[in-house]
């Protein structure tokens, strides 16, 4: 018999899917709305039909996967496919750690087998068909082997070191575990682009010329000492651009991605590059790692109040106590706070965007951010009316009319 922990779990995942299928369907609504004033010169007619189709394959693609999802995770509760996969594991060995691990390691491989053929269909079909796709088959299969290998060293190594404290500390894990990820987070905050970046890309420093003579200008201008730009070779896989502020203190580095580089100016470049030092400047780096140091702490505490109790075992059909089967059920039911708090990170995101144009603006007057901003959004195709709704709940960029009207006013 299901407990009132089952029911409310289940009752989660219908309400997520639920929600993500109406905020899909106001989106979709919304596609065919007038184009604010401020965007009408990003697209012609021709650009504008392959935007709207190009945000059509998208959607098609992610409902299919998203009622796949669903209809998964409902055989798995109903059919207590996790309370199987427990048995299983129980049988392979006794050590806890490693039933733990063997536990995630082999739902973790089905997440990955399901969503396979639709990374496929979306690099080779989707991006192929609408000219942004660079991505040979054979890079794709090495980026989804070192994926799985980066997988296995860092994700295991963090999950046995968290589970050996769960076992070995029952009752204070929470904040040792809650030291060991912020410590963690750290470490990648600062060596991301020395360490785990150059395992997928080659960067390389930007070299002198024009463009670094007008970045180091710029730099030296507010103040901010920058060693490190790099240009990235995003090429390689996509048409598509982008840049990207990462590190901490002499860590910090600016990348650029090559494609950035071909399409537009010395001076659009750096206003680029300013709004991403204005991140830097108002402190939303620092902020933001404060904000998810505070949101872990409180998830690590609340699964530590119900970490050991019986009904939470008994909502996944489990008897025995065990940090996977109480992990996976707290991780259910933590569901809706998960989804608000990322609400929450989203607002304060897209309200550290504005803040991040309003910088450059400040520091580098004149139009090029506008038009590099526009020049980005149509080199991606992007969707220019979005659901109000949907920005609320997806977006951690602000929608393009909306920063170029901040940017006017
Ligand atoms: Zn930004």
């Amino acid at each position: 018999m299901h407990n009132f922990l089952f029911w409310l779990i289940v009752i989660f995942v219908v309400f997520e899917f639920a929600l993500d299928q109406i905020l899909n369907l106001l989106n979709q609504k919304n596609r065919i709305s007038a184009l604010p004033e401020n965007v009408k010169d990003i697209y012609d007619e021709a650009e504008y039909r392959k935007s709207q189709d190009y945000g059509k394959a998208h959607e098609k693609l992610e409902l299919i996967s998203s009622i796949l999802s669903f209809i998964v995770i409902l055989i798995m509760l109903f059919l207590n496919g996790f309370a199987a996969l427990d048995n299983y594991v129980r049988q392979i060995t006794a050590a806890p750690l490693l039933e733990s691990l063997l536990f995630f390691g082999i739902l973790f491989f089905i997440y990955e087998i399901i969503h396979l053929p639709f990374s496929i269909y979306n690099t080779f079909i989707i991006e192929e068909k609408f000219g942004f796709n660079k991505t040979t088959p054979k890079l794709f299969i090495f980026d989804k082997l070192k994926g799985l290998a980066l997988g296995i060293i860092i994700g295991g190594g963090l999950l046995s070191i968290i589970i050996w404290f769960y076992n070995q500390f029952p009752a204070s894990f929470w904040w040792m575990v809650w030291i060991l990820i912020i410590a963690f987070q750290l470490f990648f905050a600062m060596f991301y682009t020395s360490v785990l970046l150059p395992v997928f890309n080659k960067l390389t420093p930007l070299p002198e010329g024009s463009l670094r003579t007008a970045i180091e200008n710029y730099a030296m201008g507010v103040k901010f000492s920058l060693r490190n730009v790099f240009i990235m070779d995003g090429s390689k896989r996509s048409t598509k651009a982008n840049a990207f502020f990462s590190g901490m203190g002499p860590k910090k580095s600016i990348v650029l991605f090559d494609t950035l580089l071909k399409k537009y100016s010395d001076e659009e470049l750096v206003a680029i590059l300013a709004h991403e030092v204005g991140h830097y400047k108002k402190r939303h780096i620092v902020k933001s790692l404060a904000l998810s140091t505070i949101q872990t702490g409180i998830l690590l505490f609340v699964f530590n109040l119900m970490s050991h109790s019986a009904a939470l075992m008994a909502a996944l059909g489990v008897t025995q106590n065990s940090f996977h089967i109480s992990m996976l059920a707290f991780g259910l039911l933590y569901a809706p706070i998960e989804l608000l708090l990322g609400i929450g990170m989203n607002m304060y995101s897209r309200k550290n965007e504005f803040e991040a144009d309003y910088f450059s603006l400040q520091t580098f007057p004149g139009s090029h951010l506008a038009t590099s901003l526009k020049k980005l959004s149509r080199d991606s195709l992007s969707n220019l009316t979005p659901h109000p709704a949907y920005v609320f709940v997806h977006y951690s960029h602000p929608p393009l009319a909306e920063r170029l009207r901040a940017m006017n006013s």
